[in-house]
């Protein structure tokens, strides 16, 4: 095992891999930029080093200072977190050329995963079901009227270098093709450098559900069940459960024996996430997360593991702790992500934290870098904590969620909380009747 890690990360994230280093017995380095000095991950790890100014690019994002604080302190190995470097092929390459140890996969499944078409091929051929569309870029207009009469409208546009839901144009009919084919490739070349797109079928009403899977590099995974993301504005999840109130126990087992078999059999090492829209009783994968995801904690609660300390394990050549078998479901799990924003436009609203009061009790975590007296600084994302509940049952865990809601204090900036109140008051809430558009037509009717 290692004696110190580097966690090449700020914020909840950082703080969070911490802990499951401190519980192992692990030395940790914090790695912080000149505006987070006085951030709780810095106050929290055993030691600190400062790599750079404000900006993400010149700290958080350079490869160069992260490996010379590995090198001034010693550690052994870098926990990536989530966002920053933690998909960043070339990352994994370089620290390995610097004999340390990268804590999730390795260069080539995040390279692969990265590419969408690549990503789509591999899984196709790894037997995953894939949304029906074009069989990788799509080159010219002639291609994508034949293809999209082909699969049947309405579809979707996407760039093969997208992320974070950019360069995505949707067309309902062939009229609409010319325009959404010229505007998706106008996009992914000012977003990504890349105007190659590709075709699929869109989906009206799906759901968002994503299969946590674990492999231990040496051909053996596992699947942790599933997550509903659905609830999401821009693209960007808000709401997160476990396990999904659509999804029921044979469907989970086979889904999630698709995904754990995939991986096992392309030797995936560490924590991934296979992201699907599910429309009536199919699932339709989009992509893999080839890292941990900021809403890992639901799937920790409802597995009692700890998916931090497991990712540690195996990067240090030790077998998984549990097998599939071992893995049963307990009772349900919501997390809500509270970030540092202005409602009705959420708009980010930075700043300093006059009063903080975490919410605690039977079956609530709170995993958040605040503290009284701490200044949000601008530069960063907007997430400041993430509440998760657990209870035995759906409505249980719901209770505790507004329980805990009415505990928390964050003042001093403006934050999303009250949105999560209003939305406790939903019917399609409380029943879990929800699809991934579900969110945004709420918002806006009550907030626009
Ligand atoms: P990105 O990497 O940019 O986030 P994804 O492929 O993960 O792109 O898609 C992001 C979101 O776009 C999905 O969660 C879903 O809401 C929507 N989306 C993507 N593909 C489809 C599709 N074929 N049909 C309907 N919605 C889609």
């Amino acid at each position: 095992m290692f004696d110190k890690i580097l966690i090449a990360n700020r914020g909840e994230i950082a703080l969070r891999v911490v802990r499951a280093a401190r519980e192992m017995g692990i030395q940790t380095v914090a790695v912080h930029s000149t505006a987070d000095a006085d951030a709780m991950h810095v106050r929290m790890a055993d030691e600190s080093v400062c790599i750079g100014p404000p900006p993400s690019p010149q700290s958080y994002l350079s490869i160069p200072a992260i490996i010379s604080a590995c090198e001034i302190t010693g550690a052994q190995a870098i926990h990536p977190g989530y966002g920053f470097l933690s998909e960043n092929a070339s990352f994994v390459q370089i620290v390995q050329d610097h004999d340390l140890t990268f804590i999730g996969p390795t260069a080539e499944h995040i390279r692969v995963m990265g590419d969408k078409i690549t990503a789509i091929e591999t899984m196709k051929a790894l037997g995953v079901p894939c949304v029906p569309g074009s069989d990788g870029g799509v080159p010219s207009l002639e291609d994508a009227r034949r293809i999209a009469a082909e699969i049947g409208y309405p579809v979707i546009i996407k760039a093969t270098a997208g992320g974070g839901g950019r360069g995505m144009k949707v067309a309902e009919n062939a009229g609409q093709l010319d325009t959404a084919f010229g505007a998706a490739r106008s996009e992914a070349k000012a977003a990504f450098g890349n105007d190659e797109v590709y075709i699929e079928k869109y989906l009206t009403t799906p759901r968002h559900i994503e299969i946590q899977v674990f492999g231990d590099g040496k051909g053996q995974a596992v699947h942790l069940g599933e997550r509903d993301c659905s609830l999401q504005r821009r693209h960007q999840k808000v709401f997160e459960e476990a396990p999904g109130p659509a999804i029921d126990a044979k469907t989970r087992a086979e889904i999630g024996k698709t995904c754990a078999d995939a991986v096992a059999r392309i030797n995936y090492i560490g924590a991934g996430t296979i992201e699907f829209l599910y429309e009536n009783g199919e699932f339709y994968f989009i992509e893999m997360n080839t890292r941990l995801q900021v809403e890992h904690p639901v799937t920790e609660a409802i597995f009692r593991q700890d998916l931090v300390r497991e990712q540690i394990r195996v990067a240090a050549g030790l077998p998984m702790s549990f097998t599939q078998d071992d893995l049963k479901i307990d009772g349900h799990a919501i997390e809500v992500r509270i970030n540092a924003e202005k409602l009705p436009n959420f708009a980010p609203s930075p700043g300093k934290i006059s009063q903080y009061h975490a919410p605690g009790g039977l079956g609530v975590r709170m995993d958040s870098a605040l503290y009284d007296g701490y200044s949000i600084p601008p530069y960063y994302d907007s997430l400041i904590g993430k509440l998760i509940v657990h209870g035995r049952d759906r409505t249980e865990a719901l209770a505790r969620l507004d329980r805990a809601l009415g505990e928390l204090i964050v003042d001093g900036v403006e934050t999303t909380i009250p949105l999560f109140n209003s939305l406790l008051a939903e019917e399609d809430i409380l029943t879990g009747s929800y699809n991934i558009h579900w969110l945004e037509e709420w918002l806006d009717t009550h907030l626009g």
